[in-house]
């Protein structure tokens, strides 16, 4: 059976626009490197464009599927494939720990559990990327590297620059978690349906700068909701809620940082230092 085998109708609402590009689906599967020994987690395989690829080269991999047709196509297709495990899942409440805990095969039980990492790799369903990436960062401890599709303005928000106009709250949360590149980017007609959307492939590598930079993890990510919160306002202002305007001039003070600066313009470095002396 080829991918072209694994038919349901398109739904619209899964954000199933299915990859059809050959080129695409190659340099997708590249960009995840060398997988001969890597356990893999494909979101949203679909038709299994990528799943195909991913499968003849890769150690192990998990694919997880919401549509109930598609998984169950999917898992008649890979059933005989011994390195592919089919889930019928919901991306966001996978846990990684878990699916990552078992090894297929005899010695199921008799590896060791703790300390499985993968790579996750997706054409993502467009209207949950931010909520896909969120998940994917609180599991940080057992991800490598993520491929990702997304669409196009949002690639280019997560791979801003602070001071850029597209740099805000998903640039700043995704880049506490690693590296950012984006690599390429696709037009309407690689997919069918074709979406209304360009799209483009980040890979992210992970490598969380909490330590580093002094904050922890969980408060650090609400902080930034807040002076994220909104973008109009200064960060003095987005800051009010949450502490007196005292403490607050005060610690932008001693980040060394002017008044009337806006998150958008601060880097992580400065957005950490002003957390900390916000903290002290
Ligand atoms: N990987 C395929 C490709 O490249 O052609 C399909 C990509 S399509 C853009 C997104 C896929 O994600 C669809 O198969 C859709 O059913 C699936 N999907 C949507 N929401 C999901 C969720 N919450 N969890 C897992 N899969 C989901």
């Amino acid at each position: 059976m080829t991918s072209t085998d694994l038919k349901s109708h398109s739904k619209p609402k899964l954000g199933q626009n299915f990859l059809v590009d050959p080129n695409a689906m190659e340099r997708i599967v590249n960009a995840l490197g060398d997988i001969s020994q890597t356990t893999v987690v494909e979101i949203g395989p679909g038709r299994a464009a990528l799943t195909d690829l991913i499968a003849l080269r890769a150690g192990r991999l998990i694919a997880v599927e919401l549509d109930r047709v598609l998984a169950a196509q999917l898992r008649m297709k890979f059933t005989p494939v011994k390195n592919v495990e089919i889930l019928e899942a919901d991306i966001l409440a996978v846990d990684f720990a878990t699916v990552l805990g078992a090894q297929p095969g005899p010695l199921r039980d008799l590896r060791p559990t703790g300390l499985l990492r993968a790579h996750v790799v997706g054409n993502l369903p467009y209207y949950i990327t931010s909520d896909i990436l969120l998940h994917l960062f609180r599991f940080h401890q057992r991800i490598d590297f993520i491929v990702v599709m997304v669409q196009l303005e949002v690639a280019e928000r997560i791979a801003a620059s602070p001071g850029s106009s597209n740099y805000g709250i998903l640039s700043a949360t995704t880049q506490m978690y690693g590296s950012v590149e984006q690599l390429f980017t696709l037009p309407p007609s690689a997919f069918s349906p074709p979406p209304k959307v360009h799209s483009a492939v980040l890979r992210i590598r992970i490598a969380p700068r909490f330590e580093e930079l002094r904050v922890p993890e969980e408060d650090f990510i609400s902080f930034l909701r807040g002076i994220f919160a909104m973008k109009r306002k200064t960060l003095v202002n987005n800051l009010r809620d949450n502490y007196p305007q005292q403490a607050i001039r005060n610690a932008l003070a001693k980040a060394g940082l002017d008044a009337s600066i806006r998150a958008e313009a601060m880097s992580l470095e400065q957005t950490a230092a002003l957390y900390r002396a916000l903290h002290e």
